[in-house]
C-alpha cells in the first residue's frame, strides 16, 4: 500500500493497516501498550502544524498527541487512530527578558536545566520530572510543594483543523494535576513561561538536591518502567486541611506486597506500579490499581482516581 503521508514533512514511522502498525510500547513510558496504524514523529511545532494540516486533509482527524508517553497507560489490544510523538529531547526556546517561549515538544527536565544554568528562577521544581513541556501543562505537573501552573503565562495551541489560539493562564483551568487541555481537543504547541532571574550556582544546587531526592525515592523508568504516581492525592474536604498523600493510604493496606502477573507495586513507593517482568501487560497493570483502589476504599472508604491516563479499552 502506497505511504499515505508525505514523509518529507515528518518523521512517519510506519502507515496502515493497524494490525501491522508500530507498537505503542515503544512510545511510552511503561513500555506497554499495543498496535496503532502509524506514528508520527514531531519534534517543532512546524512540524507538528504541518502533520495535523495533512491528516485534516486526508480526513484522518481523529488522532492522538503524545508526549513521551510517562503518564499514560494504553491497553494492550492498541488504538484504532493515529499517533503523534510529539516530543525532543532537548529543550528549543527563545528568552524574552525573564520570560522565555519553548516548543511544548521539549523534555521539561532539559529545560529547567537550561533555565537554571541560565540563571532563571522557577522552574526547578520539575528537575527529573519526565516528558514533555506539553504533557506537564496537560496534567499541571509538580513535585515538592509547586505546579507548572505557577510559572506559566500563556499557551499557544492549534486544534484539530490547525486553527492557532493563544490561552491565557486564567483560562488555563489549572487545578491539582487538572487543567482544560485534558479534553483533547486543544494541541499545545509553544507554551510562554515567566520566571525570576537569580544565581545560577544556586539553582543549579537546587537541581542537583532534587535530582538526589529523586533518585532515592523514584524507579528509574528505563529499567522499572512506569508511569509515576498512579494515584492522585486526596482532596482535602475542609477549606485549610492539606491534601492526603495516597502513597500513605496504599502502605496501610500492604500495597508494597501486591502484583499481578507481570506488574508489582514499587518496593520504595506504594503509589508506583511497576512492569516488573518482560511479560508484563497493561491489563496486569490495571487489574492491580484495581485492586489497590478496591483495598483502599474497603479500609478507609475513599475512593482513589488515577492520575495516569487510561487510553483505549480497559
Ligand atoms: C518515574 C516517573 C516520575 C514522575 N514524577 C512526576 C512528578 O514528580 N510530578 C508529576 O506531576 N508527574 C510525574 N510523572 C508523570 C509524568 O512524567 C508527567 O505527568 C509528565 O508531565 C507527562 O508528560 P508526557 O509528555 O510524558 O505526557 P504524555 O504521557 O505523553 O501525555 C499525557 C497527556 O497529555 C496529552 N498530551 C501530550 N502532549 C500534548 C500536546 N502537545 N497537546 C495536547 N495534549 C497533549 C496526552 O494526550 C495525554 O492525555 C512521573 C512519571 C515517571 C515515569
Amino acid at each position: 500500500m502506497a505511504n499515505p503521508f508525505d514523509a518529507a514533512q515528518f518523521s512517519l514511522e510506519t502507515n496502515i493497516p493497524a494490525d501491522q502498525g508500530p507498537f505503542l510500547s515503544r512510545y511510552t513510558t511503561f513500555q506497554l501498550g499495543g498496535r496503532c496504524p502509524a506514528v508520527i514523529l514531531c519534534s517543532s511545532a512546524q512540524e507538528l502544524k504541518t502533520a495535523i494540516g495533512y491528516l485534516g486533509a486526508h480526513q484522518m482527524d481523529h488522532f492522538l498527541v503524545l508526549g513521551e508517553g510517562s503518564n499514560v497507560l494504553i491497553s494492550d489490544d492498541g488504538l484504532d487512530q493515529v499517533v503523534i510523538r510529539y516530543f525532543s529531547d532537548t529543550a528549543h526556546y527563545e528568552r524574552d527578558g525573564e520570560d522565555i517561549v519553548a516548543e511544548a515538544s521539549s523534555r521539561i527536565d532539559h529545560l529547567a536545566f537550561s533555565c537554571a544554568k541560565e540563571g532563571l528562577a522557577g522552574l526547578e521544581f520539575a528537575s527529573g520530572i519526565p516528558g514533555s513541556l506539553a504533557g506537564a501543562v496537560v496534567g499541571n505537573a509538580g513535585a515538592f510543594g509547586q505546579e507548572i501552573c505557577s510559572c506559566v503565562d500563556a499557551v499557544e495551541v492549534i486544534d484539530c483543523l490547525g486553527r492557532a489560539r493563544t490561552i491565557r493562564l486564567e483560562e488555563c483551568g489549572f487545578s491539582y494535576r487538572h487543567s482544560r487541555f485534558q479534553d483533547g481537543k486543544e494541541i499545545i504547541t509553544r507554551v510562554r513561561l515567566r520566571l525570576k532571574e537569580d544565581h545560577s550556582q544556586d539553582l543549579l544546587k537546587e537541581r542537583q538536591r532534587i535530582l538526589r531526592e529523586r533518585r532515592e525515592k523514584h524507579p528509574n523508568y528505563h529499567r522499572l518502567p512506569c508511569a509515576g504516581s498512579f494515584f492522585k492525592n486526596i482532596e482535602p474536604s475542609l477549606a485549610g486541611q492539606r491534601r492526603q498523600a495516597a502513597g500513605l493510604l496504599l502502605d496501610q493496606i500492604g500495597a508494597k506486597q501486591m502484583s499481578v502477573g507481570g506488574a508489582a507495586v514499587f518496593e520504595k513507593h506504594a503509589n508506583m506500579i511497576v512492569k516488573r517482568s518482560p511479560g508484563c501487560t497493561a491489563r496486569d497493570v490495571h487489574l492491580l490499581s484495581r485492586q489497590m483502589q478496591e483495598a483502599v476504599q474497603q479500609k478507609f472508604g475513599i475512593s482513589l482516581s488515577p492520575e495516569v491516563r487510561l487510553i483505549g479499552r480497559f
